[in-house]
């Protein structure tokens, strides 16, 4: 994970998904079917559910307009969508 802040790499030290895991939070480097994809965000969103730093990530992740990958219990289209939410309330 990039860091830009100090603060940013406290939360990111107490990241769930860091260790073996970190792989189902990104795509594989080949076209991934649509069920493989769904049961990997699935395992790695099951991760998130239980981290404690699932907010900073996601905000991180929204500031940073990450295009990849689960940040925070969302996948890139949950973010792009939240970020419509918002723009729009
Ligand atoms: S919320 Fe998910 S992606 Fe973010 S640090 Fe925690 S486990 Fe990792």
């Amino acid at each position: 994970m990039r860091v830009a802040s100090q603060e940013r790499a406290e939360w990111q030290l107490r990241a769930a998904c860091r260790g073996p895991h970190a792989s189902v939070f990104f795509p594989p480097p080949y076209v991934e079917k649509r069920d493989e994809k769904r049961r990997r965000e699935l395992r790695a969103k099951d991760i998130c559910a239980d981290c404690s730093v699932q907010s900073d990530c996601l905000q991180y992740a929204l500031d940073i307009g990450e295009q990849h990958g689960i940040w925070g219990g969302l996948n890139e289209i949950e973010r792009r969508d939240l970020l419509l939410r918002m723009t729009r309330a």
